[in-house]
């Protein structure tokens, strides 16, 4: 597309080349007909001026001298190229034909003497331009002078006639110059004329161009052209509409931008299309409101964690791992045992995770290995990157969100961290309710004494062991273990060392069975224990080592030092009893065997030991 300022150069230069060879053409015209009008005009005089002389020469009976006359006038005027008197008919009839160029030569001038039209002719060629004029003379019988005085003619007849060629050639060439002059004045101020047309359009030209590219990248997004204009008119009129229009449209995206950007961090990407930018941002807080909205109904933790699986789906990230810190144990969690991105030390002791150590995200970005217990950094150098970025549980880290990408997708993950963080930050309290609420309901299944579980638990467990171990197929023992004379304690120290007591025999219990097992404090100083997923008979073993240890153990407090024993009723399940609580019930017989047949000992429950069916 042509720019308004070359087409209107180009029409304006036609416009005034067409005036121009209109104006040198008419020119041209008038300077030759001026020129044929004086030609003409003097021929006429010249010829009139010679009749004239010639009767003047024959009355006075001159008229041989005729020529010297003729010669005058070619010697004074210039311009006559040629001059010739022609005879008519009838004057060579009366006085023979006189010299022999006064005989008509051309059939122009044989016409002329037939027929007494004058003729005139204009012959032009490149060199020489000549205006031909061959004029009558008729017999008049009245006036200054009578012809038919001396001439054997009537009136009216043609006596013969004059010719004179005339030379233009120097008119022609002057009018030329002429026409040079005016043809270079003229062009002068056409260019001129262009030149000021062009500047008087100048600023409008600009003008549309500017806002032609204005509003082509305001189409794109970017507002930031501005239009200035030195005119006091519509156009200044526009430009300042326009200038006024695109401030308030930076000042509201900017401000618009800034607040939603300040809400995911503040420190997101920007490209040079504003209205995407913003348009991306806002897009993105709703599915971060949306989100936060979802995961506040989510009932537990795993609910949680399986929407951040769906987010990094969603965000296309494809490595990645979600770590839990346990700070009972000083360790971390890994929530997705299947990926696991850290060296196994930090499994084992959380301190050695860089994040959970200083409190803020640890981003591979300009050192590979800023934290070595990556799982791929070798000697300071990783091939992969990454990014970990905490979530905070009352007040320390507690989530671990880990981003594992190649050196290509680093810029990608950089755009897309504030987001994630954003919606991290919005996960972050609602994660912090359900741990509470976990913690608060852990806390109701626990016994505060002992920290092993209380019986509620064990009632909300049952159910769920016994689908375990019939989907699964596996067998539970069942340990049920009673301090002996522990009154006695009680009676001769005090409570509180019976409370040391118990909370001793607790823990050498849960230190002496699996992580997986489960126990439980059945009454005041009785413990249950379940073996989950025992080999058959090997329940009585877990058993015997029980008392084992808790017969060498020694217990000291407050001075004293003591040592217990127990007695253990073992059952299992289903070996024993189609029922999980009939288990606990042949467990509690076998244990008051124990006690019966002397404590300190282990009992496996036999069906003979079953004397009373309604348990
Ligand atoms: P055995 O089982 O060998 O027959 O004798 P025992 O003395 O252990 O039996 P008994 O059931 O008579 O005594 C249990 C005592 O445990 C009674 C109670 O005062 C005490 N006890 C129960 N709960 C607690 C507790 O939380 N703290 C303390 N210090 N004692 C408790
Ligand atoms: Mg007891
Ligand atoms: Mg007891």
């Amino acid at each position: 597309m042509k720019s308004i300022r070359s087409r209107l150069l180009i029409r304006i230069g036609i416009l005034l080349i067409i005036l121009f060879i209109i104006i040198q053409i008419l020119e041209y015209k008038s300077f030759r007909e001026i020129n044929i009008y004086h030609a003409k005009n003097q021929s006429n005089i010249v010829a009139e001026m010679v009749r004239d002389s010639l009767t003047t020469l024959m009355n006075i009976g001159q008229i041989d001298k005729r020529e010297i006359f003729l010669n005058n006038i070619r010697m004074h005027k210039k311009n006559i190229e040629e001059i010739r008197v022609i005879r008519g008919d009838k004057v060579v009839k009366q006085y023979g034909p006189g010299n022999p160029y006064e005989q008509p030569k051309s059939s122009q001038e044989k016409e002329v003497l037939k027929t007494g039209i004058p003729y005139e002719e204009l012959e032009e060629s490149f060199e020489k331009v000549h205006y031909v004029l061959i004029i009558p003379y008729k017999a008049e019988p009245k006036g200054k002078i009578d012809c038919l005085k001396c001439h054997d003619v009537d009136a009216g007849d043609i006596l013969g006639a004059i010719y004179i060629k005339t030379d233009l050639s120097e008119i022609r060439k002057t009018a030329f110059f002429n026409l040079l002059n005016t043809s270079i004045v003229s062009m002068v101020i056409f260019i001129a004329t262009i030149f000021v047309i062009i500047r008087f359009f100048q600023p409008y030209t600009e003008f549309f161009s500017k806002l032609k590219k204005g509003l082509s990248k305001a189409k794109e997004g970017d507002f930031k052209e501005r239009i200035f204009i030195n005119t006091q008119d519509e156009a200044k009129e526009v430009a300042d509409t326009y200038n006024e229009t695109m401030d308030k449209l930076c000042m509201t995206l900017t401000s618009i931008e800034n607040k939603v950007s300040y809400l995911i961090g503040g420190n997101t990407e920007k490209s040079t299309n504003a209205l995407k930018d913003t348009y991306k941002i806002v897009d993105e807080l709703v599915n971060i409101y949306n989100f936060k909205k979802i995961v506040e109904k989510d009932a537990s933790k795993e609910d949680i964690y399986m929407r951040l699986r769906k987010l990094m789906r969603d965000m296309k990230i494809k490595k990645y791992s979600i770590y839990e810190v346990d700070y009972e144990r000083n360790r971390l969690i890994d929530i997705d045992e299947s990926v696991k991105w850290c060296k196994d030390i930090v499994f084992s002791n959380a301190d050695q995770c860089r994040v959970k150590r200083t409190g803020s995200e640890v981003i591979s970005e300009e050192y590979a290995c800023v934290c070595p217990n990556f799982i791929n950094c070798e000697d300071g150098e990783a091939e992969e990157l990454f990014s970990c970025l905490p979530i905070f549980v009352g007040g320390r880290v507690g989530i671990i969100l880990q981003l594992v990408y190649t050196k290509e997708e680093k810029e990608e993950i950089k755009r897309k961290t504030p987001f994630i963080e954003a919606y991290l930050r919005e996960v972050a309290p609602v994660i912090e309710a359900k741990s509470y609420m976990e913690k608060l309901k852990r806390q109701s299944l626990v016994d505060q004494l002992t920290g092993v579980y209380n019986r509620r638990f064990l009632e909300e467990l049952a159910p769920k062991i016994m689908a375990y171990v019939s989907r699964k197929d596996i067998t539970v023992g069942v340990l049920m273990i009673d301090i002996d004379f522990f009154k006695q304690v009680n009676d001769q120290y005090g409570h509180s060392v019976g409370d040391v007591v118990l909370k001793k025999v607790a823990s050498v219990i849960k230190n002496s069975v699996r992580q997986s097992d489960i126990v439980v404090r059945y009454g005041g100083e009785e413990f249950l224990v379940i073996l989950i997923d025992v080999a058959p008979e090997e329940s009585v073993k877990v058993a015997e080592k029980i008392r084992e240890k808790v017969e060498k153990t020694t217990i000291a407090t407050g001075g004293i030092t003591l040592k217990k024993t127990v007695s253990i009723g073992v059952s299992e399940f289903p070996t024993d009893g189609e029922k999980f609580w009939q288990c606990i019930k042949y467990a509690d017989i076998a244990l008051y065997k124990a006690k019966e047949t002397g404590r300190n000992k282990v009992v496996r429950f036999e069906p003979e030991m079953w004397e009373n069916e309604e348990y």
